[in-house]
């Protein structure tokens, strides 16, 4: 079975991307499993960038065909920050919790309607040497006015989705993945890793 890099460190995007990537014929590996600790760059001003060059980084260094995303969250009422900033919100050591903390800080004041958001995910596939494919997905949501729930990671417990009455972090891992930024990326790539396999 061909082997798919999956470039990410993130326990929690690993863990979704496992579920998402199920029933492809690929055997998933890890960085840690390629051996690879290098690390990309990940400073590029969109996730498009970041994705695309993360993902053509690690094809180059491991000779596997690649996936690496970028994603985050855009608050309207906050110019779409924290974007590309989002794992960085709050400061290189800070937790999820700090950065939930620290957005709901930035929000004091903004009532329901004015705290909308999403989630953006863009999915890079890059072989190796060669051309690098993107899918994007997103997810429409406000941002709560404290944090409820204890599954996913990040930014969830602080995601509402008005549709469910709940946070994301409320919700099973099956269900954010059917409408998560992620899930919805990930169902377009599955059409560009099921083409990539074959021969
Ligand atoms: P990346 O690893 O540079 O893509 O960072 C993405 C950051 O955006 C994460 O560290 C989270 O803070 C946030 N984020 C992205 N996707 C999600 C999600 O599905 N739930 C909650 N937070 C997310």
């Amino acid at each position: 079975m061909p082997r798919l890099l999956l470039a990410t460190t993130n326990k929690g995007k690993a863990a979704e991307y496992r579920d998402l990537l199920k029933g492809l014929d690929f055997e998933i590996i890890t960085l840690d499993q390629a051996g690879i600790s290098s690390e990309a760059d990940e400073s590029y001003n969109t996730f498009e960038e970041n994705a695309r060059h993360k993902a053509a980084f690690y094809a180059e260094l491991g000779g596997f065909l690649t996936l690496a995303d970028d994603s985050g969250l855009e608050v309207d009422t906050l110019g779409g920050e924290p974007g590309v900033r989002s794992s960085r919100y709050a400061g290189d050591n800070a937790t999820d919790r700090d950065r939930v903390d620290f957005l709901l800080n930035k929000l004091k004041g903004v009532p329901q309607p004015k705290r909308t958001a999403r989630f953006r995910c863009i999915i890079a596939v890059a072989h190796p040497g060669g051309a690098v494919e993107t899918a994007e997905g997103t997810c429409e949501g406000y941002i709560a006015m404290e944090p409820r729930g204890s599954n996913g990671f990040g930014y969830d417990p602080v995601f509402y989705l008005p549709e469910y009455g709940k946070t994301i972090a409320e919700l099973s891992p099956e269900i954010k993945n059917r409408i998560s930024h992620r899930g919805r990326a990930a169902s377009l790539a599955r059409d560009i890793l099921t083409n990539a396999a074959k021969p």
